[in-house]
């Protein structure tokens, strides 16, 4: 999605070939995409003079001749193109402005959410959506983003996508931002003190005018426009490269949901100030996840257990409230969960398994939270969380610790232990293991002796202990 450097880039670009142009006809292909009367927006452009071409944060403006003006917010995928000569209708065109010239400039939009609307130079500025503006980074001060900030409920990535609170950044800039603030994405807006920002603040408008003079980012969502190319790209430190190294720490950088965006960040460089450092172990089940485990307690981090907190959910009324709406009143007798049928249930297909891990898994990650904070800082936690990266339990945490074990090794140990290898067999089917190696920043292959195991982990815990 095109940002502030972007919309300028495009702004300026614009302002070179369709300044001063005369507009002959405008033919709109796809009506729904002006959200002003469609006919009235067709007709009173005719023979309409550009005189000028303004933006505020991501949207542009296009003043006109008769005091008139065109708001157009480019949303996902929109680009303006202009042809010198007559060109065929392209598969995503939106709208046709012809020139009295002979040249023309198109609106296309594969993802059709693009807006654009008609208003006069006395009535664009309340628009809705645009009227809401707060303002750009170098028209804000200080003060008024700290006291803005602070009556913030959610975390500061969300604050910094808030167009109303300060606009131009998107999903691009404000992880930018943060990861050279060295403040957490998930930080809560409101705990931050007036120098962090200060220091946000900072970074956001050297960012972005950095950005400007790179012509933005073209990036696999988003290129301006034929002949445009950003260079950008190329400077991001963090965004699109979740999974690699972080460039002035070297540990490896996490990918999270925000707010329902992606979010990439460095777990050392941004670790919160508020936590603790935070292990998690995860595993498929009988890798030796449990030896794991009690090792790190005994060095004296203190242990959550989350697939004891998820069992323990279903009492918690809030939960119970979901659950019965989605499951049916069987699912419950009287307080306490009918887990027979649940299980029958959730092993019926895997809707309901998502179902269920959409209510279980946010109870679980705030139990966790609410256990993080409950430490004193120097006190390390370790998270047991088989499903770590399904319940995204990793935003919490500074460290990922898979524990990995051959098949044959834990048939074996299964064996010993007199119990059927096959159920493990078949819980284990569907574990993210891929995706989780990904993640991980220490993986554990656990096939040999626990005397091994345990020299593997003091070597954990040193490395550990020296980030
Ligand atoms: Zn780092």
């Amino acid at each position: 999605m095109p940002e502030l450097p972007e919309v300028e880039t495009v702004r300026r670009t614009l302002e070179k070939e369709v300044l001063g142009k005369t507009i002959k006809e405008v033919v709109l292909y796809r009506a729904k995409n002006v959200s002003t009367d469609p006919d009235e927006f067709v007709s009173s452009l005719k023979g309409k003079t550009i005189l000028s071409l303004g933006r505020k944060g991501k949207w542009l403006r296009f003043h006109l001749s008769e005091d008139l003006v065109i708001l157009s917010h480019l949303r996902m995928e929109g680009k303006y193109f202009f042809y010198a000569t007559p060109s065929p209708i392209g598969k995503h065109d939106i709208l046709r402005f012809d020139f009295t010239d002979g040249t023309s400039l198109v609106y296309n939009d594969t993802r059709k959410f693009g807006r654009l609307a008609l208003y006069s130079e006395t009535t664009y500025m309340v628009a809705p959506s645009y009227k809401e503006l707060g303002p750009e980074p170098w028209d804000m001060d200080v003060k008024t983003f700290h006291l803005g900030l602070s009556q913030k409920k959610g975390p500061v990535k969300e604050a910094l996508l808030d167009q109303t609170l300060m606009c131009g950044l998107g999903n691009i800039y404000a992880d930018e931002t943060l990861f050279a603030s060295h403040i957490h994405p998930l930080y809560p807006a409101s705990k931050l003190d007036g120098v962090e920002a200060e220091t946000l603040l900072t970074n956001a408008r050297r960012i972005l005018k950095e950005a400007l003079y790179e012509g933005g980012s073209t990036i696999r969502s988003y290129h301006p426009g034929l002949g445009i190319d950003g260079k950008m790209q190329s400077k991001l430190l963090v965004y699109g490269r979740k999974d690699e190294d972080c460039p002035l720490c070297g540990h490896k950088l996490f990918k999270i949901e925000v707010g329902g965006r992606g979010t990439t960040y460095c777990p050392r460089c941004q670790h919160r100030p508020d936590y603790p450092y935070v292990l998690a172990v995860t595993g498929p089940i009988h890798s030796g996840k449990s030896t794991v485990a009690h090792y790190f307690e005994s060095k004296g981090f203190r242990l959550f257990n989350a697939d004891e907190v998820a069992k323990g959910a279903y009492l918690d009324p809030m939960v119970r409230a979901k659950v019965i709406p989605a499951f049916g009143e069987r699912s419950y007798k009287g307080k306490k969960p009918n887990i027979p049928f649940l299980r029958k249930a959730i092993a019926a297909s895997n809707e309901n398994k998502l179902l269920i891990n959409s209510i279980i898994h946010p109870y679980v990650f705030h139990k966790a939270e609410e256990f993080i904070l409950s430490q004193e800082k120097k006190q390390p936690v370790l998270l047991d969380v088989p499903l770590l990266v399904d319940a995204g339990m990793e935003a919490l945490c500074d460290d990922i610790l898979l524990v990995e074990s051959s098949l044959q090794k834990r048939i074996e140990r299964l064996q010993a232990l007199g119990q059927d290898e096959k159920k493990m067999v078949e819980i284990n089917k569907g574990y993210p293991l891929l995706k989780t190696e990904k993640k991980a920043t220490y993986v554990l292959k656990n096939d040999d002796s626990i005397e091994v195991l345990f020299e593997k982990l003091d070597q954990i815990l040193k490395d550990i202990n020296r980030g």
